[in-house]
């Protein structure tokens, strides 16, 4: 992409309503625009990491043989009153009427909607177990929506849920999500904790939120210094291990960590005082097991190996792809913008000229523009008629992996600055040497 054709709204001042480092970056760097309260518009930059982020979620849900599907956001209110929970949700459930005056609703989470259309084409046990999901927006009518995509009322969510026969097969679909889940934010380039979370209707340990550590995070949170040492992607775990999948959850549920919610202090005092770490977090997912809350209530029945009525036994599993953006940014920014994580990067490669009037350096930024474009490279080449510096500032702000910086004064000997965002580290290399660097 070539800045001068590309709509990136970079603003040079901080907006004024913004508090927390994402929100303000966001808007600086032009990801996002509040079109009305909690609800925005996802421009170029921003939503090229959405969709990256986004795509790591499915092939790990894929990868844990989880299938995707799609369900709409409007739904009835019929559907909600089969499982109670119409009158039940409150008023962050946004209701609307159609032209026939038939209640709806914009979905805030699909558990009835999955469990109906499951239950009206499954038979029998061999039907089980089965993990569907969709990546789909949500709204809930949030009091406060507020930090940007953080806290929004509409917000982009995975979703999953599982069916299976018996508990003992559940808690196998609630490992498997929750290794797919540790391997899914260790991927974006961000560590994300298990914490024991509270467990709803049913009780039991199966509830996990997973927490992103920043001090701008809505919860408090305390866990054990192991968490730092912790193996996030299980390399040697294969799914459908059971003996390795109970191991770890075993290990995670040993290993103390909660929020302020959930926080046992008598517990929490077992542990070494140097062992103790505390901070605030992000809750960027959350799997949570109910058994047959929602089977029970809207009739959702198989025959069992021996042929009488069973009634399976679910859980489901959300992640906050919308607010991860957010999460991943306080996660990963320093005093000048953002540094992505490569893998949600909206491009990968930054090229800029210092002086749009120096035909030498501009051919030889239009090469490699071409060049990293042919290896297939993403890449941004901010080619605008504008004062280098600015360049440069703006080239930091929206925190691309790799910045190739093109001057006249670097052509003249034949060199081009390769520079590392995460790191500032700098090389001064010829233009080969940087395009095979870029495309190794
Ligand atoms: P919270 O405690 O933050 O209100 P929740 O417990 O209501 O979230 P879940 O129903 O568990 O949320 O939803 C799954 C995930 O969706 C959450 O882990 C979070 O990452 C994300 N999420 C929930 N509410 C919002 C929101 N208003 N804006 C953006 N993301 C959200
Ligand atoms: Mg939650």
């Amino acid at each position: 992409m070539r800045w001068s054709r590309a709509f990136l709204p970079v603003l040079k001042e901080s907006p004024a309503d913004a508090q927390i480092v994402s929100h303000k970056l966001m808007l600086r760097a032009g990801l996002v625009r509040q079109t009305a309260a909690g609800i925005y518009a996802w421009l170029p930059l921003g939503f090229r990491v959405l969709k990256k982020i986004e795509q790591i979620v499915r092939e790990e849900q894929d990868r844990a043989g989880a299938q995707e599907m799609l369900m709409p956001t409007l739904q009835s209110a019929d559907l909600w009153r089969e499982s109670g929970r119409y009158e039940a949700y409150g008023p962050e459930m946004l209701r609307i009427r159609d032209r026939h005056d038939r209640e709806m609703l914009y979905g805030p989470t699909n558990e009835e909607m999955i469990t109906v259309l499951f239950r009206d084409e499954v038979k029998s046990y061999r039907d089980l177990p089965r993990t569907l999901y969709h990546i789909q927006w949500k709204f809930r009518d949030e009091v406060r929506p507020r930090f940007g995509v953080m806290r929004g009322r509409e917000f982009l969510m995975k979703d999953a849920y599982s069916f299976d026969l018996d508990e003992a097969a559940a808690r196998q679909s609630y490992y498997t999500q929750m290794l797919a889940y540790l391997r899914t934010f260790q991927r974006m380039g961000i560590r994300a904790v298990p914490m024991k979370a509270a467990s709803g209707p049913i009780g039991g340990d199966l509830s996990h939120e997973f927490i992103v550590l920043a001090p701008t995070g809505e919860s408090e949170v305390f866990y054990d210094a192991a968490y730092e040492e912790f193996d996030w992607n299980q390399a040697g775990l294969n799914y459908g291990d059971e003996t390795g999948l109970q191991g770890l959850f075993d290990r995670v549920n040993s290993t103390y960590a909660a929020t302020d919610e959930t926080h046992d202090v008598a517990k929490w005092e077992v542990l070494p005082e140097g062992n103790r770490r505390t901070g605030r977090g992000i809750e960027v997912g959350h799997i949570f097991y109910f058994g047959d809350k929602y089977s029970k209530a809207m009739g959702l029945k198989v025959s069992g190996r021996d042929g009488t009525p069973v009634t399976p036994m679910m859980g489901s599993y959300g992640v906050g792809v919308s607010r991860l953006v957010g999460a991943i940014i306080e996660a990963s920014h320093d005093d000048a913008g953002i540094v992505w994580p490569e893998a949600v990067a909206p491009w990968q490669v930054g090229i800029v000229t210092m002086r749009a009037d120096d035909g030498a350096s501009v051919a030889a930024a239009d090469s490699l523009y071409t060049e990293l474009i042919r290896a297939g490279v993403e890449v941004l080449y901010d080619d605008r008629d504008e004062r280098g510096g600015v360049k440069l500032g703006s080239m930091d702000l929206i925190g691309l992996p790799w910045q190739v910086v093109v001057g006249p004064r670097g052509i003249a000997s034949g060199t081009v600055e390769l520079k590392r965002r995460s790191t500032g580290e700098r090389e001064e290399l010829s233009l080969e040497s940087a395009l095979a660097r870029l495309t190794e």
